[in-house]
């Protein structure tokens, strides 16, 4: 009978009830909440099992069932340039509300030492790692970038092999399915994970630590949800002329994992079945722009460059020119698409952003110890992005499902890949 009750909430609300209780938890019993975190990496190891073979396979399918080259480059051409948009335009609202706000005003830091910067890798070098040498090296390393090229690629050979090619493609398609059912799998465990992950959060930030910057959150967590609400929204509801309420519902799963896991990656096989299951997105799409948004689309992450870039400079009372304003907006950018999606890549990358505009390295400092919970935010911007993206390009390519997205029809797991696309 409980089991029953149980099965029948939405898993959304029990990932919630997990989130909210986690919080209460670990409030409640402080540092020893750490005890409680093993579960939560149990759940993000097991996620991350999933990632290479997901993706490496449904982009295999994808890309077999799309038949269409020219196709596949319109697609390739609009997710990157909707994707850079977005994270400008994310930028932007950052550094408008650490204008507004002024987060660091009246902090009066100086700065003493010098701390080196990371070197931004140079774009010759970035397209050239993009090609493997070895694929199976690129999958063990889990490369994300790689595996894309290798799977585009080989998806490629498969459809113009034709016929010769369809036994690998239905190995590929097998191998896909079960990997989206182990996902359901991994994913009945998340209301735990969740769970665990926020007491451990909420246990080792205490009000001490958080209230002193409660300014420079507070305007990080304003600019996300202005982002998600308006931008994301915005766009779902005026570009692709699909009602918002239903992206906002459809992405939660993946919001509120993003939100404990902080890693966009970790959290992609969670978002391709959001984008599939829940809005209607055929596989062939979510496949593509999922990925790849996981790796180089980082809104979330620029938009807190933003707002941390004004913040240690008014706390270090440096006076930035509007053209500091300018090549904030493109460092960011840039370094937004060089971010890894995994916890706190962000922090690493912002001291690009810092020594291009001559910031002082010592605010990393002074940001490193509340970055895991601006983490939180960035991550679930980041993903709510892609997420918007994909429904974007599913919805322009007549590749959205909308009795789907509308909750009219449902998509069980367990059926065939792109059936949008049937
Ligand atoms: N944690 C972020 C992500 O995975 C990256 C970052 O640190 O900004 O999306």
């Amino acid at each position: 009978m409980s089991k029953s009750f149980l099965s029948n909430i939405a898993l959304w609300k029990k990932i919630l009830i997990g989130l909210i209780l986690g919080v209460g938890v670990g409030a409640f019993l402080g540092a020893d909440a750490e005890y409680i975190k093993p579960l939560g990496t149990l759940f993000i190891n097991a996620i991350k099992m999933l990632i290479v073979p997901l993706v490496f396979c449904s982009l295999v399918v994808g890309v077999t069932s799309m038949q269409d080259t020219k196709k596949m480059g319109r697609i390739g051409f609009k997710t990157i340039a909707i994707y850079m948009f977005t994270t400008a335009v994310a930028i932007s609202i950052g550094l408008g509300i650490g204008t507004i706000l002024e987060p660091g005003a009246g902090l009066n830091m100086v700065a003493t030492s010098e701390v080196v910067a990371k070197d931004a890798p140079s774009l010759v070098d970035t397209v050239l790692a993009m090609v493997p040498k070895n694929p199976v090296g690129a999958l063990a390393a889990g490369n994300i970038l790689q595996i894309i090229v290798f799977a585009l690629g080989l998806g490629i050979a498969l459809t113009l092999i034709g016929e010769k090619g369809k036994p690998v493609v239905r190995v590929f398609e097998s191998f896909a399915e079960a990997m989206y059912k182990l996902t359901e799998i991994v994913m009945s465990f998340a209301p735990i994970g969740v769970f665990a992950l926020s007491a451990w959060v909420a246990g080792k930030y205490g009000l001490d630590i958080l209230l002193p910057l409660a300014k420079v959150i507070a305007a990080v967590y304003i600019g996300c949800i202005l982002h998600v609400l308006f931008v994301c929204g915005g766009l779902v509801g005026i570009v692709a002329k699909l009602n918002p309420v239903r992206y906002f519902k459809g992405i939660t799963d993946a919001q509120m994992v993003a939100f404990t896991t902080t890693s966009s990656s970790g959290t992609l096989p969670v978002s391709m079945r959001c984008a599939h299951e829940k809005m209607g997105v055929s596989r062939g799409i979510s496949s593509f722009t999922l990925p790849l948004g996981a790796t180089i689309n980082m809104d979330g992450t620029a938009l807190y460059q933003g707002v941390c870039a004004l913040f240690i400079a008014q706390a270090f009372g440096v006076d930035l020119s509007s053209a500091d304003y300018v090549t904030i907006v493109l460092t960011a950018t840039l370094a937004s698409i060089g971010t890894a999606g995994v916890p706190g890549a962000g922090l690493i990358m912002l001291s690009l952003v810092l020594s291009t505009v001559g910031l002082p390295m010592e605010g990393l400092a002074i940001i490193a110890g509340i970055d895991r919970i601006l983490d939180m935010a960035r991550t679930t911007v980041n993903v709510s992005g892609d997420l918007m993206v994909s429904v974007l390009i599913g919805k322009s390519e007549n590749e959205l499902n909308e009795s789907v997205y509308n909750g009219v029809e449902s998509i069980a797991s367990d059926l065939a890949p792109s059936k949008a696309n049937a």
